[in-house]
């Protein structure tokens, strides 16, 4: 079973700069669990690793608005499903996806909360109910300025729903797929995916966002699995990201070693509800764990906040 422990997030964690020792190196990933506490932090002192690939013990407690001046990502806990506000420091507003039906209320409140009064763009990563199914609700609260989804419909009314929310606002979807940029000031926001068509695995179809601000760098996947993420990576694309939105709700069917391995993250935030799906899989805890990856769920967790100075990441959750 893993554990959320948030001591876990310092000193024990692996970090392994350039200039580290091969006797550090060895050590790292090998800690014998009946070493001292003060040995393990001297062991990371010594190293005096980058903050950016430090992680750091977050910050618990109640939501707070965006950080004046910083970059602020929410993964927003609306249930099972995935939700990701993000304000720029340039004061954009950008929502990925917008949960299940019922959970576009919560999305809206949440965005409320935070004075949101436009949405500068707005990205339907696939047509899966969890991730579009509030969005009907997120386009008739607020007025959307750009909206981006990848090229693939599918039949179901809450797919319906959303086209109608989106002809109703007036827009026309602009197609998100590898390459295009998103026309944001102070950020750099590019899809990486998807790479191509997937036919009916809409989850493949997913669009991958990679979104830096100054030195520090996000990704956020969708429900892309290890096809799309096999895609990704061999497109030579820069997928190197400090915080890592984890593919498919921590589903075994992704965030595979190579992908892992490219990304390379400090850390992980998995957007997960109660489900019937075995979300997250005990396999994918354990691969980042492995890989000593600071793990965050939103379902244990409740909303998690990262925020980027364009240096250094803090992060925050509320239990
Ligand atoms: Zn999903």
């Amino acid at each position: 079973m893993f554990m959320l422990n948030p001591k876990s997030f310092g000193p024990l964690r692996c970090v392994v700069p350039a200039l580290l020792s091969i006797a550090l190196l060895t050590a790292c990933g090998n800690l014998p669990s009946t070493e001292s506490q003060g040995a393990r932090e001297s062991a990371q002192s010594a190293g005096s690793p980058s903050p950016l690939h430090a992680a750091e013990a977050p910050q618990t407690g109640a939501l707070l608005p965006p950080a004046k001046g910083k970059l602020s990502v929410y993964f927003l806990d609306i249930g099972q499903g995935d939700s990701t506000y993000i304000k720029t420091a340039a004061g954009d507003d950008i929502l990925i996806d917008g949960g299940k039906n019922d959970a576009g209320a919560k999305a809206v409140a949440y965005l409320q909360q935070f004075d949101v009064d436009d949405l500068e763009i707005l990205i339907a990563t696939h047509p899966d109910a969890d991730h579009i199914g509030g969005l009907d609700t997120v386009l008739e609260a607020f007025d959307v300025k750009a909206v981006y989804a990848p090229k693939v419909s599918h039949t179901t009314d809450t797919f319906k729903d959303f086209l109608l929310a989106v002809k109703q606002e007036g827009r026309t979807i602009k197609e998100a797929k590898a390459g295009v940029r998103l026309p944001l000031e102070g950020v750099e926001a590019v899809f990486v995916g998807p790479v191509k068509g997937y036919g009916d695995d809409l989850n493949d179809w997913s669009a991958v966002v990679r979104l830096s601000y100054g030195a520090t760098s996000f990704l956020f996947t969708g429900d892309a699995e290890k096809k799309s993420e096999k895609d990704m990576a061999d497109s030579g694309a820069e997928l190197k990201a400090d915080v890592l939105k984890v593919g498919h709700h921590g589903s075994v069917s992704s965030t595979s070693e190579a992908f892992l391995q490219a990304v390379s993250p400090t850390y992980a935030v998995i957007s997960v509800g109660r489900n019937q799906y075995g979300h997250p899989a005990e396999t994918v805890l354990n691969r980042l764990e492995e890989n000593h990856v600071a793990v965050y769920r939103t379902d244990a967790n409740g909303t998690v906040t990262a925020v980027s100075d364009g240096i250094t990441i803090s992060m925050r959750k509320v239990k």
